[in-house]
């Protein structure tokens, strides 16, 4: 099961998200048939949307990350609910790379690192907050990390890793997202900077099997008590609907649909994040252009 859990200092100085997402990722390869680089990539930003979706205080929120980065894989993009479900897709997933010299595979090098990650938060207002960063490496756990301290003023480091093993499944994956909050004295900070290198690297820790809690409190446990927010499972969910769909073709406008009608006879929509496939009859195709002209 895949699981995202919060925990916070207890002068509220320090504030962590972890997350496995190993299932997440493989049901990502599977409907996007992406090979190891594009999974590992596409299972990151997923990974990295969870844990902003979960910290999200609005309850139809929901948080966007795009990156463009210039590289093969072309846009990746990650959408997650507040409740840290998500879906995603990549621009390329056949995208195949060979492996760096020291054996990982070369996320950035796939992603580029050219280019610009965008976050957009909708909290169900009228307009959503986006922010707007450069890329550092295309790593991505980096690059969320610089969107943090830009865009949001907030001290960050950011770990995220997908672990693909040799039938090209994920073997592991997850993350953590570690903030030190506005105020918190440098003494605070120096010690998280610490903690991060003490525990190592996330592919090493989810590799050995550590969950959540077990993460957060290698991370946190020097710094002092901690208290634990919340615990919630998450998934790959696509929210896609007939209904969704249909408003997306009245949204062309009656023309476009009217002469889609008369050209094609019928019409067939492909959901990007899950694949699930729509078909509309040419009678559906009618109904739907005789109620938008009544509306
Ligand atoms: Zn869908």
């Amino acid at each position: 099961m895949d699981y995202l859990i919060r925990a916070i200092s207890k002068d509220g100085d320090v504030r962590i998200s972890v997350v496995t997402s190993r299932e997440t990722a493989e049901r990502a390869r599977t409907i996007h048939r992406t090979l190891p680089v594009g999974t590992a990539a596409l299972g990151r930003t997923l990974c990295a949307a969870s844990m902003m979706g979960d910290a999200l205080k609005e309850e139809k929120g929901s948080v966007t990350i795009q990156i463009k980065g210039g590289g093969p894989l072309g846009t990746i993009t990650a959408v997650a609910d507040h409740e840290g479900n998500v879906k995603g897709y990549l621009q390329n997933p056949a995208v195949d790379l060979p492996l760096k010299e020291n054996g990982k595979l070369d996320v950035s090098g796939a992603v580029g690192s050219d280019g610009i990650l965008t976050v957009i938060k909708d909290l169900g207002l009228k307009q959503p907050f986006i922010g707007q960063v450069g890329l550092l490496s295309g790593e991505i756990a980096d690059d969320i990390a610089v969107y943090f301290t830009e865009s949001e003023q907030i001290g960050t480091a950011c770990a995220l890793g997908v672990l693909v093993d040799r039938d090209q499944s994920v073997k592991a994956a997850g993350g953590y997202i570690l903030q030190a909050m506005p105020g918190a004295s440098d003494a605070v900070v120096t010690k998280l900077e610490n903690a991060v290198l003490r525990a190592g690297l996330i592919t090493k820790m989810l590799d050995s099997g550590l969950l959540p809690e077990e993460i957060a409190d290698r991370l946190l446990s020097e710094i002092g008590p901690y208290s634990i927010l919340s615990k919630r499972e998450i998934g790959y969910i696509c929210d896609c609907s007939k209904e969704r769909v249909e408003r997306a073709l009245l949204s062309m406008g009656k023309g476009e649909l009217g002469a889609m009608i008369s050209e094609q006879n019928h019409a067939e929509v492909t959901c990007q994040f899950c694949d699930q496939v729509y078909r509309f009859s040419k009678e559906d195709l009618e109904k739907l252009l005789k109620n938008a002209k009544k509306a």
